[in-house]
């Protein structure tokens, strides 16, 4: 059984990742969602066990501490994680799966040496994310500039990334997302299970 393939998907806000996401989910099959689990309050449309498992912080620290964790963080004041035990169980059954995680916790899963590839979301245009952050325009002069700052930090995380998808349309970025899974699974070293190769030469270095 071939393991399946580990996607992190990561986006500068108001890139439409969640809806990028789900797209791509509804369209592969053998993709699964990992869900995460967080300590902050849930949204009304939110249902727990089915966009996060919502958690005390007490009960999140338990988890943490029983090496719980792919990976972690503390962001707008919050804990969120990605359950290890879920995301093992899939790729050990052949079944790939997707991350939907803010850059911190991306880092970490790079840094933890986790075979796994790293797609980077992001709006069609510079203005799509200053318009975001910008909002209905009652901010002062210095407020905007600052936004502008804090936009341009968000792209600059991009080096981390293995691949750059551009939501221009929903569709096309699913196809794009679709068409380096697929990819990915066509690696070599992932292919080389393959019966025919078991019948290959040796060969020695350079031949
Ligand atoms: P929200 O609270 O708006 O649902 O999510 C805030 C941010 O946290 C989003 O960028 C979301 O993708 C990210 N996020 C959600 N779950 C996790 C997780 O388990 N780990 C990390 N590192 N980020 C997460």
């Amino acid at each position: 059984m071939k393991r399946g393939v580990l996607l992190i998907l990561s986006a500068p806000a108001g890139a439409g990742k969640d809806t990028v996401c789900e797209a791509l989910l509804e369209k592969v099959p053998d993709l699964s969602y990992s869900v995460s689990t967080t300590t902050r309050p849930k949204r009304d449309y939110e249902i727990d066990g089915k966009n996060y498992f919502f958690l005390t912080k007490e009960e999140f620290k338990e988890r943490l501490n029983a090496g719980g964790f792919l990976e972690n963080v503390v962001y707008a004041g919050h804990y969120y994680g990605t359950p290890k035990a879920f995301v093992e169980e899939q790729l050990a059954q052949g079944i790939s799966v997707i991350l939907k995680i803010e850059v911190q916790g991306a880092a970490q899963v790079k840094a933890s040496g986790i075979d796994g590839v790293f797609i980077f979301l992001v709006p069609p245009e510079f203005k799509d994310l200053q318009d975001r952050l910008i909002g209905r325009g009652s901010e002062s002069q210095a407020e905007i500039e600052e936004r502008t700052r804090i936009a341009k930090k968000e792209l600059a995380v991009v080096n981390m990334y293995d691949y750059v998808v551009v939501n221009d349309t929903v569709s096309e970025a699913v196809n794009q997302m679709e068409a380096i899974l697929l990819a990915e699974k066509h690696k070599r070293e992932r292919m080389l299970d393959l019966e025919i190769f078991q019948h290959m030469a040796e060969t020695e270095e350079g031949e």
